[in-house]
């Protein structure tokens, strides 16, 4: 009790550093980005400032800025020169991402881990994350199952060393780990976007991917904001199915979910600050209202101490700069 014990004791200088519980690293850190194949510049994408979609030819380069900074791992996502009702162009020996693997793990090899985001709505003319029924305008779950399986074999045939499937179909996970199994990739570990929210806050990523859908939207197969004990049993499939890694996509507004999650399962989890909350940090820090640096770093120190192990943000670069340096 106040006044033998008082907390601000530890608050000073040097000695705050030694009982801090928590910290930030260059190691925690994914950086995503998006490779496309329509265009042969760089090209902006205007509501997040600082991102580009890169031309496939210069996905070595994009992979390069992230590996010249200390940062482990990339994150791509496909943009391809066509989309059809099936997604056809998402397994393709020669289709965006795998050229954009094979480019990269070459330059690489085993010096930068290369995630692969497997879905199917950025190949997909309807934007869907699957196999759509036009009548009745339903994402069929056991048609693109198998689907999913070829994608993730031919991600692993091009060099990805973790594939990562984002589209929340039921028995996507199983259906994977048969998959890469049978076609000799059982050391491929799978990092499953488990507890993926239907979130307001992808907005922005849609002009980036260019992945908005022509009906409807993704409500029902993502999960409802409103729930947490779903996440646990949505979880709790993923890893019974063979998930080696686990995510939380958003981050902020879903900190308590990270925190059950890591809490439940003890997994290697990942949290991914999404196209929004960069967009809004980036927006606020542009009109002068917060200092751009110290809150992309304190929001993903948040997402350490509720329990993340890594880190997917677009901020990634600037992170690590701003880490050699503290
Ligand atoms: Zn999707």
């Amino acid at each position: 009790m106040f006044p033998q014990t008082r907390m601000r004791r530890l608050r000073y200088g040097k000695l705050k550093d030694m009982v801090r519980e928590n910290t930030l690293t260059v190691n925690d850190l994914i950086y995503p980005f998006f490779v496309d194949e329509t265009t042969d510049k760089k090209i902006d994408v205007a509501s997040m400032p600082g991102v580009s979609r890169w031309p496939l030819a210069q996905a070595v380069d994009a992979a390069r800025e992230a590996y010249d900074l200390g940062i482990p791992a990339v994150l791509i996502f496909g943009i391809p020169k066509t989309k059809d009702a099936e997604g056809k162009s998402a397994y393709g020996d020669d289709d965006v991402v795998q050229a954009a693997v094979r480019a990269i793990k070459a330059e690489f090899g085993k010096d930068l881990i290369v995630i692969t985001d497997l879905c199917m709505c950025e190949y997909t003319d309807h934007g869907h994350c699957g196999i759509v029924n036009f009548e009745t305008h339903d994402v069929v779950n056991d048609l693109t199952l198998p689907i999913l399986g070829k994608i993730a074999v031919s991600h692993a045939k091009a060099g990805a060393d973790i594939v990562a499937p984002s589209g929340m179909m039921d028995g996507m996970i199983e259906a994977i780990r048969s998959a890469l199994d049978e076609n000799g990739f059982e050391n491929t570990p799978i990092m499953s976007y488990s507890s993926k929210y239907a979130s307001v806050f992808y907005g922005p990523f849609r002009d980036a991917a260019d992945s908005g859908f022509c009906f409807g939207d993704r409500s029902e197969y993502q999960m409802d904001p409103a729930n947490s004990d779903e996440a646990i049993r949505e979880t709790e499939l993923d890893v019974l199915e063979g998930a080696d890694m686990l995510m939380v996509k958003p981050g902020m507004p879903y900190l308590d979910i990270v925190y059950r999650i890591k809490q439940e399962f003890g997994l290697p989890l990942a949290v991914y600050q999404v196209s929004g909350e960069y967009a809004m940090i980036k927006a606020a820090a542009a009109n002068g209202w917060l200092d751009e640096e110290k809150a992309f770093y304190e929001a993903c120190l948040s997402m350490k101490r509720a329990g993340a192990d890594m880190i997917i943000t677009y901020y990634a670069k600037e992170l690590a700069m701003i880490l050699a340096e503290k």
